[in-house]
């Protein structure tokens, strides 16, 4: 009987340093015994932020600090390579790839400066060294621990459209090329270790998924392939009740179904690629969320069902870094076209909309974007509306930063009545006071917006109220 085929994704923690990919590799190379693997890994934890700075000092000029860093990202992965892997004479043709990775940068920061311009598609080529300096050491590791192992560049892999900074899949396509890649090295044993975050268009062009898209990476290439299975390896047990930094009664939930981990956005104090479970869904793919620092636990189990627990509450999550803004002023009522010409202008910034909230009073509309989106969605959403702010029909565009959501899920809360007054009657009790509020029709999501220094309350609130503290 053929093995089953796991996909296993390690995130940069996980592969923070050479302690970390020993560990893995272990992970790997056991997993390798009773199954077909194939690995994806994130850049060494901190390195995409790093090549970022790189690429933006060498967009003002400043080629010297930009070199500097990449020179600081050699030694790097040179120290992880020694400590790795034991014999010189092995290290050798690992060296050959970084240095032709890191030489690559060198000529990307070095235009970049020359020209002072970044482009999208420069950003991706550079963001992207650290996934291509990573996938070589982890698959040495690999063959050091025991197991043949190969590193692919995921431009090999993954065809995607031309959005660089977070392009999409193109699933077809990728089925076909990942499929042609990597069989042949399964059925010969051998574990591919894919590089995360990237894809290339179909001319070839290097794309990046989005920051923390080497999640998404890893259910592309388990529905490509047709896996078994999924297992992101991070740095948590799982998926949690609530951030643990925040709750400290938060604990991990042993199965979760898809729309439930979707909707959590956040596991406990982790983040998932928002874009990570779409691949899977359609074939069914159970996804795991375990703790690569501890392997012996067992982890989530996200499947299409997942598992009820009494009460419908499963979870809290808490979003912080997002940014409020409203466009309204009592003339907007009698305009058919605002609440379209406000989502196309996010639209087409690609500003990811969090929460919409507009009262039937139609006063306001009132969305969420990641703080980061805010001042260029501000700014558009200003020139788009420049005549009607200037007419008085829109009185005003206003941002306000210093807020969370917080959102309480569950599937099973569907139908069940009485989940939101008990959830905004705790509230009011510990003096939280509501901003915005959203259910979306579905019902297994409750949001609200509160001002961020009451997040922790809130939190904590609501986990007591729902019973998430005792044992499941
Ligand atoms: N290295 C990339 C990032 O930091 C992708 C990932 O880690 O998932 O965003
Ligand atoms: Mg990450």
């Amino acid at each position: 009987m053929k093995k089953q085929l796991q996909v296993m994704k390690f995130g940069g923690t996980s592969v923070g340093d050479p302690s970390c990919i020993s560990r893995a590799a272990k992970i790997i190379v056991d997993a390798a015994r009773d199954y077909r693997c194939v690995a994806v890994v994130s850049a060494m934890s901190g390195v995409t932020n790093r090549l970022i700075e790189a690429a933006n000092h060498a967009r003002t000029g400043n080629g010297a600090e930009a070199t500097a860093i990449l020179e600081a990202l050699r030694k790097q992965h040179e120290t992880a390579l020694v400590s790795l892997i034991p014999h010189e004479k092995d290290r050798e043709g690992i060296r050959r790839k970084l240095e032709e990775v890191l030489a690559e940068g060198r000529r990307l920061c070095e235009g970049t400066a020359l020209l002072r311009e970044l482009t999208p598609r420069t950003l991706d080529a550079v963001s992207s060294l650290g996934e291509r300096l990573s996938a070589p050491l982890v698959a040495a590791a690999v063959k050091e621990t025991g197991a043949q192992s190969e590193a692919i560049e995921a431009t090999e892999l993954i065809v995607t459209d031309a959005f660089h900074g977070g392009a999409e899949p193109q699933m077809q396509l990728t089925r076909k090329k990942s499929q042609a890649r990597l069989r042949p090295l399964l059925e010969k044993g051998i574990v591919p270790v894919a590089t995360g975050f990237i894809g290339a268009t179909v001319e070839g062009q290097l794309t990046t998924l989005g920051r923390g898209g080497s999640d998404f990476s890893a259910t592309i290439l388990g529905a490509a392939l047709d896996a078994d299975e999924v297992i992101i390896w991070t740095d948590v047990d799982g998926v949690l009740t609530a951030d643990p930094r925040l709750v400290p009664e938060a604990r991990t939930i042993p199965e979760i179904s898809y729309r439930e981990a979707a909707e959590l956005a956040y596991f406990g104090a982790k983040v998932l690629h928002p874009k990570t479970l779409n691949p899977v869904v359609q074939a069914a793919i159970p996804v795991w969320i375990r703790n690569s620092f501890a392997p012996e636990r067992p982890g989530t189990k996200i499947t299409p069902e997942g598992r009820s627990i009494g009460g419908g509450v499963k979870a809290l999550t808490a979003i912080r870094d997002v940014t409020l803004i409203s466009v309204g002023g009592p003339g907007i009522v009698g305009l058919p076209d605002v609440v379209g010409r406000t989502f196309s202008t996010t639209a087409e910034l690609r500003a990811n909309v969090l929460l919409i909230s507009q009262s039937s009073s139609q006063n306001d509309i009132c969305f969420i974007v990641a703080s980061a989106d805010a001042q260029r969605t501000v700014e558009a959403l200003r020139k788009e509306f420049a005549q009607d702010l200037a007419h008085q029909d829109v009185e005003h565009i206003t941002v306000d930063p210093n807020i969370a959501i917080v959102a309480v899920v569950g599937e099973n809360m569907r139908g069940i009545p009485g989940i939101a007054g008990k959830t905004f009657s705790a509230l009011g009790r510990d003096g939280v006071n509501l901003i915005a509020i959203a259910q979306g029709s579905s019902e297994s999501n409750i949001s609200f917006v509160i001002e961020e220094k009451v997040v922790k309350t809130a939190l904590r609130t609501a986990h007591r109220e729902f019973g998430l503290n005792a044992a499941s």
